[in-house]
């Protein structure tokens, strides 16, 4: 296996209409992962496209773009998702290289996780025409509990966003879990307006799935509290989406776990991370001794919603 992986690609309808290209790998694990065969890749060995030459994966985004069903559609720009298209850099840079070589005007969309350094957001910045940006927590337990990550890098890389280039960001997308993230909802809607009440925020229904793959969807009434706790936030510019009221079993906290967190909804996320294999609390990715072995990441769930 050489090179950056493309996990695969297609015009895509979501906005903004694209020809999304996923790349494989991530730098998080996180329990509830939609993309998990992509995100977890190689570890599960999911079937993927493999390697593409940057200058031919450049011509055939620039001709889907411009063909007649993406016109149909509407799509306007290559959108770089994964897994987390960060870990890929220097090999995207190429292939938007390459595709403004062949069309000066190829607009681009980079899907983030926010989780990179500062030099490495300029780059993105520098090359992207719109930035999709994910904020799974705030406190640093919870986003520990849920990814495997600190939070920290990803609130500076936002507030970053917001001050130096607030018209390149398509929105901040926020996963509402239940039970698991909900408390964190409010402090992030309070946090984005301390940036910039303007900025657009979506928050997308949890949908069952990977190590959660057990747990309830969130409900109708979750979504529309995290409409009115944006909203008493001062946002101004808030929607919602998904599919809602998926039925599963919330799961029960581990007594394993009770002293490593001190919030429910970080404990009841963790607990599911160690039943089904994570043995490291608070997570940790990067220091785990297990990272490089991690049971976790070759976790098959029971279903996917
Ligand atoms: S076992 Fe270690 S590397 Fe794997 S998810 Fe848990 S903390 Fe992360």
């Amino acid at each position: 296996m050489a090179g950056p992986q493309v996990a695969s690609r297609t015009l895509h309808p979501a906005p903004p209409e694209s020809y999304t290209v996923f790349t494989a790998g991530c730098n998080f694990k996180c329990l509830g992962c939609q993309n998990w065969t992509i995100s977890q890749f190689p570890d599960n060995r999911a079937v993927i496209d493999g390697f593409m030459d940057p200058a031919v994966l450049a011509q055939e985004s620039v001709a889907n773009i411009g063909s007649k069903m993406g016109r149909l559609m509407a799509a306007d720009r290559i959108f770089f998702s994964g897994g987390e298209p960060t870990i890929h850099l220097p090999y995207i840079e190429t292939v938007v290289r390459e595709a403004r070589r062949i069309d000066p005007g190829t607009r681009v969309n980079f899907d983030t996780n926010g989780y990179l350094t500062e030099d490495s957001l300029a780059r993105v910045l520098g090359f992207t025409t719109s930035i999709t940006f994910d904020i799974k927590a705030i406190s640093e337990e919870t986003m520990s509990a849920l990814t495997g990550a600190r939070v920290e890098p990803v609130l500076r890389n936002a507030g970053i966003v917001a001050k130096s280039a607030p018209e390149k960001l398509w929105e901040f997308r926020i996963v509402a879990i239940p039970g698991m993230n909900e408390d964190d909802i409010e402090p992030i809607c309070r946090f984005i307006a301390s940036l910039d009440k303007g900025l657009p925020v979506a928050f997308l229904a949890f949908r069952p799935n990977w190590v959660l793959d057990e747990c309830p969807g969130a409900s109708r009434e979750l979504m529309n509290e995290c409409v009115e706790m944006a909203r008493a936030a001062g946002l101004e510019n808030v929607s919602i989406s998904g599919v809602t009221n998926i039925p599963g079993n919330t799961g029960e906290v581990a007594a394993e776990i009770e002293e490593a967190y001190r919030s429910s909804g970080a404990r009841l996320a963790a607990s599911h991370a160690r039943a089904k294999g994570c043995k490291t609390h608070p997570r940790d990715c990067v220091s785990c001794e297990s990272r490089d072995a991690c049971p976790l990441k070759r976790y098959i769930p029971k279903r996917s919603c």
